[in-house]
């Protein structure tokens, strides 16, 4: 089998309201949506969805990129994935959101193939994933409300932004604990606002509102301060940011730096080089999340599906989707209910893209 077009086309969608995190704030979700076609009548849909702070691309880095990557890969067998990533890699470092759009098409053809949801050909474990709503940045009372709210349409975990002021992040989780009772588990993702100092006190300040793990408290090239972290505090420390790819992890792992790994499609290049995160996450005995820039049901469908087959990826923060307003551009997928995703029992991705 052989690529014969590699179609990409630029998506603006409206969110619900804008979101802030300490990295700053969106109005839309920006994205690229890729389409590989196969000369067997095979296609498949993928996307890159690029935050500058994280990935250093733009949406204009990944157009050009997908640009480049047409030219190398018509004629490539869309099976080898192994190779087409070499070939990538090869061709530029770093672009791992045009990377991922790539490979999530490759592994939405793979399913198709073989005729199996993409949750059964990368393990089969489960095909329900739980995932988090994320609670942006405002007032810690705003922020209290909001996250009432969001419990009340069935979410069982929040993930809670902060990093801004660590007074009010305190005050933020406070009201939080207050408002949504105890058994709403709870999460802090402070976006590499703190120092280690910073840190280690405002966690010490949460532990007694039950917060299970602080995501990326430090700046992502700060691993020696996230060992300290770990040290100093009873919340398990999550690292984003400072994961990337499996290299990142190993580091992470020998420096001893983390008790869980935020693995994102648009960090890693895709799938298949994030199965190779969580491996090296379950070689050392840590479990690992699956999370999302803002992303449309397609990444998302290929993230849940990683989720859903993989015994060591225990947590999801996939909800960018639901910021979204409704599109009748992207369609399947998966069902959800609350914070409960059900892959959909279709071949590949499950999903159709009016493209
Ligand atoms: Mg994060």
């Amino acid at each position: 089998m052989k690529i014969i077009d590699l179609k990409f086309e630029k998506i603006k969608i409206k969110l619900k309201k804008p979101f802030v995190v300490a990295l700053g704030t969106v109005e839309y979700c920006e994205t690229v949506i890729v389409k590989i076609i196969s000369d067997e009548g095979y296609y498949g849909f993928g996307e890159g969805a690029p935050f500058s702070p994280v990935t250093g691309e733009t949406l204009d880095t990944v157009l050009l990129t997908l640009k480049d990557f047409k030219n190398l890969l018509i004629g490539q067998d869309p099976l080898a994935i192994e190779k087409i990533h070499h070939i990538m890699d090869r061709a530029i470092i770093g672009n791992t959101a045009a990377k991922a759009a790539i490979d999530i098409a490759l592994h939405d053809i793979k399913g198709k193939v073989m005729n199996a949801p993409l949750y059964k050909i990368l393990g089969g474990f489960d095909n329900k994933v739980e995932t988090d709503m994320t609670i942006g940045i405002s007032s810690p009372k705003e922020m209290a409300e909001d996250a009432k709210e969001k419990v009340q349409l069935g979410f069982k975990i929040l993930k809670i932004k902060a990093g801004i002021s660590p007074e009010e992040d305190i005050e933020a989780i406070r009201l939080i604990r207050e408002a949504v009772g105890e058994n709403i588990r709870i999460r802090m993702d402070a976006n590499q606002g703190w120092n280690v100092n910073e840190a280690i006190r405002v966690s010490k300040a949460l532990e007694k509102y039950n917060v299970e793990a602080i995501e990326q408290a430090l700046p992502y090239w700060n691993l020696d301060g996230a060992a300290i972290l770990r040290k100093k505090t009873n919340i398990k420390v999550m690292l984003d940011e400072a994961i990337h790819n499996s290299n990142d992890a190993l580091k992470a792992v020998k420096k001893e730096a983390g008790d869980i790994l935020n693995i994102k499609l648009m960090k890693s290049g895709g799938i298949y080089p994030a199965e190779k995160i969580n491996a090296v996450g379950e070689a050392a005995g840590i479990n690992c999340m699956l999370g999302c820039m803002l992303e449309t049901r397609v990444a998302i469908t290929a993230a849940a599906s990683l989720v859903a087959a993989k015994k060591n990826i225990t947590e999801a923060d996939l909800d960018s989707f639901m910021y979204c307003q409704e599109s009748d551009l992207i369609k399947g997928g998966f069902k959800r209910e609350g914070g409960l995703i059900t892959l959909l029992d279709k071949p590949g991705l499950g999903i159709e893209v009016n493209m």
